[in-house]
């Protein structure tokens, strides 16, 4: 076998045992987790063990070193039984890529092997009460003081905020900076004396994985905390996997829209009116072909971006496309599925109830979607001017 052959036999089979693990262990749970809004710490060591906590770090530092079209196709898998668990392993895979991307060779021997196990798990810290799309707008500081920092502020829906213990944590070190970005910079935000969690946000969707709010009073690290140890880079670290991060939620709309297709096509199979089965009538025709289509097209412009990253290639508008058109579907075909599904669709016995509610923040997270058209619209623009 040539490489690229061994390459997709191995990509098979990690697929193959993410699909047996889907089906043994947490499709039979994922209603009563999800339900009680519960952390499944069970599903979260045997992600450990598949090493999905290492999936995109590379082999040299413990990981699996996955591309980004593999990655991809094991975030639809697991969104079609249960979004929320992909963001477990998403933020913390963040937190790796900076360091990985932007870390000194020091700090990417002291972090990333102990984040591809599982060990450290944490995530991006970055949104602030005041400040998300926005985030040049951030309050929170860092002041230098010998060899440490001190920082203060906060921060808010921080996923894996109460069971993670480190994080990417984005903070102003010259608040007068103009432009503002200079004054940024990023650290590696452990959890030590002055660094508390405030409060566990309550949500419509995305249950059983904590979002919180984080405080930080008078917390003190150790200036070889700050990645790249050079200051005024955050902001430019903190976007820099951007591309990665918008195909990752991409990818989890492509789960939800083919989720709740499945669901569906299996329901409207099952569902008799008027003496025939509902997948029967014109109607509802009419839904399961709009919906198939759009599932398909967003799986295609998802492994087209990852494909294009794989490849090192620019991909910024490959990705937003990617991002806006997913999501959308996962909205759009989650609203569809629940109402096929008539009254069992509102009801909490059935799954589609929990694909409708965590679909909306695919549209929020990694650049809400109406951003997301004003950057490709430039970039179109950009990339075909007329001047
Ligand atoms: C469940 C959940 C988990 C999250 N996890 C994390 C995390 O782990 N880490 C983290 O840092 N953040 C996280 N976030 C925060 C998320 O990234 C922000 O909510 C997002 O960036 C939007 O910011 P905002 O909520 O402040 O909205 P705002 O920025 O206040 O925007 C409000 C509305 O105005 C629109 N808008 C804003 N500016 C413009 C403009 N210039 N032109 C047109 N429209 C505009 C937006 O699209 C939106 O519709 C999470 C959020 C949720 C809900």
């Amino acid at each position: 076998m040539n490489k690229q052959a061994i390459e997709s036999a191995e990509e098979a089979q990690l697929l193959d045992a993410i699909d047996r693990w889907l089906k043994r262990e947490v499709e039979p749970v994922v209603m009563q987790y999800d339900h009680e809004d519960k952390w499944p710490a069970k599903i979260v060591d045997q992600m450990a063990e598949l090493g999905l906590f290492g999936a995109t770090i590379s082999q040299r530092y413990g990981g699996l070193g996955l591309p980004a079209s593999t990655y991809a196709q094991i975030i639809m898998r697991i969104s079609a039984t249960w979004m929320a668990i992909t963001g477990i392993v998403n933020s913390h895979l963040m937190l790796a890529l900076a360091i990985e991307k932007f870390g000194t060779e020091a700090q990417k021997e002291t972090w990333l092997p102990k984040l591809a196990s599982g060990e450290v798990r944490g995530g991006l810290a970055l949104t602030e009460p005041d400040a998300g799309t926005d985030l040049q707008g951030i309050r929170m500081t860092a002041r230098k003081d010998g060899d440490h920092y001190v920082i203060n502020g906060t921060k808010t829906w921080i996923t894996n905020g109460i069971e993670g213990s480190c994080f990417a944590l984005l903070v102003k070190t010259d608040p007068d900076a103009d432009p503002r970005h200079k004054g940024m910079s990023l650290f590696i935000a452990p959890k030590l004396a002055g660094f508390t969690v405030g409060r566990k946000l309550e949500k419509l969707g995305y249950k059983s994985i904590d979002s919180a709010e984080l405080v930080f009073d008078n917390y003190r690290i150790p200036a070889d905390h700050l990645i790249g140890e050079v200051e005024g880079q955050g902001f430019y670290q903190a976007t820099g996997g951007l591309e990665l991060g918008r195909i990752n939620v991409a990818a989890r709309g492509v789960g939800i829209a083919e989720g709740a297709l499945a669901l569906a096509t299996e329901y409207s199979q099952n569902r008799k009116t008027f003496g025939k089965p509902i997948c029967e009538h014109q109607a509802i025709q009419l839904k399961l072909g709009e919906m198939a289509t759009r599932a398909r097209a967003a799986r295609l412009l998802v492994m087209d971006a990852a494909d294009a990253f794989d490849r090192g290639e620019r991909c910024d508008m490959q990705a937003g496309m990617a991002k806006y058109f997913a999501s959308e579907a996962a909205l759009e075909n989650s609203t569809e599925s629940l109402r096929i599904h008539g009254a069992y669709g509102y009801s909490k016995e059935y799954h589609i109830e929990r694909l409708y509610r965590d679909a909306p923040l695919t549209c929020i997270g990694e650049g809400t979607n109406e951003m997301q058209r004003i950057i490709i619209a430039k970039q179109w623009i950009k990339r075909n001017s007329i001047a």
